[in-house]
Order: C-alpha cells, then sequence, then structure tokens
C-alpha cells in the first residue's frame, strides 16, 4: 500500500469514514478516474479552484458530521458564478463540523452505483447497480467476488434489468462499456487490496457518458 494511501486512512481512523476529497485522492492513486475537484477551505481558496475546473460546478458540504450530504442541504449543483459561489460557500460554512467544501467538475450521463462490502461467505464482494429508482425500488443489483476482470463486469452488468439504460435507451448516447468495465475491474482491485482496512465503499454515483465515466461522490467507510 503507498504511504499516502496509510496516510489517508490513518488521518480518517477516528472520525470512522473518509472524507469525499480524500475519498476520490485515494481512487486516483489507485487509477480510478473521478470528476476533476478540489477542497477549499476558504472563499478565496475557493475562488481561486473555481478558477481552474470552470463554471458551472458542484458545490458539496465537506464534514466528518456529514455522512450524507445532500439530507441537509449540502450539496448545490450548477453553481454558475463567483458571486453564486461566495453565497454557497457562506450558507454551506453554517453545516455541523464545516470542514471547507468541495469544488467538483459538472459530469452528465448514466448513473451508476458500484459498491462493495464484506460478505461472511464470500469475503470481499463488489455491487453494481444502475442508479436512480432502478436501485431504490427494484433492488436491482449485481454482486461479484473481488476481483473480477472487465469480461465479468460485462456479464454482471448485462444481468441488470435496468441494462437498457446504459444502452442509449430514449436516444440518449450509449455509455461507453470499455471504459465503465475497465472502472469496475480496477476498483474490484482496489477492494481486494484494501478489504483489511474498510468496511463498505459506496460510489454513487458513477456518471456514464458516450465518453467518459466519472466516479462523482464517493464514501469509504473504515474497520473500526
Ligand atoms: P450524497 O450522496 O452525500 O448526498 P452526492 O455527492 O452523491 O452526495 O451528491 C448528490 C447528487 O448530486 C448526486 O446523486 C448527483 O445526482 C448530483 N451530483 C453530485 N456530484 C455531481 C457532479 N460532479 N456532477 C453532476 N452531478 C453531481
Ligand atoms: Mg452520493
Amino acid at each position: 500500500m503507498n504511504d499516502r494511501v496509510k496516510e489517508i486512512i490513518k488521518s480518517s481512523a477516528e472520525a470512522g469514514w473518509i472524507l469525499e476529497p480524500l475519498a476520490k485522492e485515494l481512487l486516483n492513486i489507485y487509477g480510478l478516474s473521478t470528476t476533476n475537484f478540489s477542497w477549499a477551505k476558504t472563499p478565496g481558496q475557493a475562488q481561486a479552484s473555481a478558477q481552474r475546473i470552470g463554471f458551472p460546478l458542484v458545490v458539496k458540504i465537506v464534514s466528518h458530521q456529514v455522512l450524507h450530504k445532500s439530507d441537509v442541504g449540502g450539496v448545490v449543483v450548477g453553481v454558475k458564478d463567483s458571486a453564486q459561489l461566495d453565497a454557497v460557500f457562506f450558507r454551506l460554512s453554517d453545516l455541523p463540523g464545516f470542514d471547507g467544501v468541495l469544488l467538483d467538475e459538472m459530469a452528465e450521463g448514466a448513473e451508476v452505483i458500484l459498491g462493495s462490502k464484506h460478505d461472511p461467505q464470500f469475503g470481499p464482494v463488489v455491487l453494481i447497480g444502475i442508479g436512480g429508482t432502478s436501485v431504490e425500488i427494484y433492488k436491482d443489483v449485481s454482486i461479484r467476488m473481488a476481483p473480477l476482470t472487465a469480461d465479468e463486469a460485462l456479464s454482471a452488468l448485462r444481468s441488470l434489468k435496468g441494462r437498457r439504460l446504459l444502452e442509449g435507451y430514449r436516444g440518449r448516447t450509449p455509455v461507453d462499456m470499455g471504459k465503465l468495465t475497465t472502472l469496475i475491474a480496477d476498483f474490484s482491485r482496489m477492494v481486494f487490496e484494501l478489504s483489511d482496512q474498510d468496511e463498505s465503499i459506496d460510489l454513487n454515483p458513477v456518471l456514464c457518458s458516450g465518453d467518459r465515466t466519472l466516479i462523482a461522490d464517493a464514501r469509504i467507510m473504515l474497520k473500526r
């Protein structure tokens, strides 16, 4: 395990979970592509990062007291200029445990959910679902033992009821399945390698367009 990965895990041990900016940094170390992001602790830093990422962007609360950010109004999508960014920073800074904001590149496409957990029988497993109502209502999830190959990832995706959402449903551009299945295989290797450290991982959503597959949110729960 790389030193920076050890450092991220160590610094998150007390809280029991890894904040989104550090979780995304860790994913990047494992070669998994996330949205372009920056962690800003002051309004000035936020403005400078916004220039680098470019408007419009998504602004999210960073706080160890906020596990589910949108539940507390901690995610604002489509922030379009500096004035709006200042206003959002100011509002989020009132939330409990405020530790800055994450500025996130706006991504789009079909929403895929990737997760991992420990199965008492099979050990580390990867969960693959198609986002939105498909997972919440129909429990449309496929589970595979980690690690898995890109081909196995493809067959897991094909077993989902909502697979048409990836295939260019209602005139949308089909998802780049090569990129998505590679991402799943790489994710499963990371899951396998980190299985002594983490309890569960949630990548929700992974936004998949015709040419890009970007992890837009990441939550890593650590073993106690
Ligand atoms: P949480 O799951 O903690 O509530 P998320 O980071 O998943 O917070 O953000 C909530 C929702 O906002 C996501 O499900 C997605 O629909 C949208 N969203 C988050 N980040 C992005 C992004 N970078 N680009 C586009 N939409 C996003
Ligand atoms: Mg999320």
